[in-house]
């Protein structure tokens, strides 16, 4: 199978990589996933749901085999029944990889066409505002409590950020995410569109070979 064509929607807890992935994905030729929504939609109740919950009640992350299996499972069911055309959509993901290893395992399934940062932790103020309210509205256990946000915010600092040095520099954008969502949904389409257009002009190989 050929690498999926994806942009990397990356950052802390918080940061708004699933607001800005959802608007996207509503967009032809896109398809968001975010890996916090596989997990959510697996039955609690089940021994998949059991594991996540047993992790992402403290704050921590799944373990890396268990969530790759799960993600992997998951984009083959939507190729089988095409509801994922990866020959023709562009993949929006969300929430992995999360730490080096991943980004490692991911590496064989798919082809990193941008990498969007959204920066935002230096207010972390900010970030425990935004996921203590999103734990109301959302019922996230992850979210219930100060301390288990703070444990979030440390995982991402200690084991999520070194994923940003996986991938080359040419690929990456960083962008404020402490702007409105209007305002970062402005910079992640400029540097999507400005990539889309790059991926437009290389010539297929056979034209590549002629000129
Ligand atoms: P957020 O975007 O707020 O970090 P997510 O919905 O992406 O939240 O993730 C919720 C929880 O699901 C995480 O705290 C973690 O326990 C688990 N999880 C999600 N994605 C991964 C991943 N790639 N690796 C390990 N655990 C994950």
């Amino acid at each position: 199978m050929d690498k999926i064509k994806t942009i990397l929607l990356f950052g802390a807890p918080g940061s708004g990589k699933g607001t800005q992935g959802k608007m996207l994905g509503t967009l032809p030729g896109f398809r968001h996933l975010a890996c916090g929504d596989v997990f959510r939609s697996i039955d609690l109740n089940s021994e998949v749901g059991k594991v996540f919950l047993q992790y992402s009640s403290k704050g921590k992350l799944v373990p890396d085999d268990f969530t790759v299996r799960l993600w992997r499972e998951h984009i083959g069911k939507l190729i089988h029944t095409g509801a994922f055309r990866p020959e023709s959509t562009v993949l929006i993901l969300d929430g992995i990889p999360r730490n080096v290893h991943q980004a490692t395992m991911l590496d064989q399934y798919i082809e990193v066409v941008k990498l969007i940062a959204l920066r935002a932790t230096h207010d972390r103020e900010e970030m425990i505002r935004r996921l203590k309210s999103r734990a109301l509205k959302e019922n996230r256990l992850d979210d219930a409590s100060e301390k288990t946000i703070q444990h979030r915010l440390d995982v991402y600092d200690m084991e999520s950020r070194p994923v940003l040095a996986c991938y080359p520099k040419e690929v990456r954008v960083d962008v404020d995410a402490l702007q409105t969502p209007i305002e970062v949904a402005h910079d992640i389409l400029s540097a999507i569109l400005g990539r889309l257009q790059e991926m437009r002009e290389v010539p297929p190989p056979a034209m590549a070979e002629k000129s």
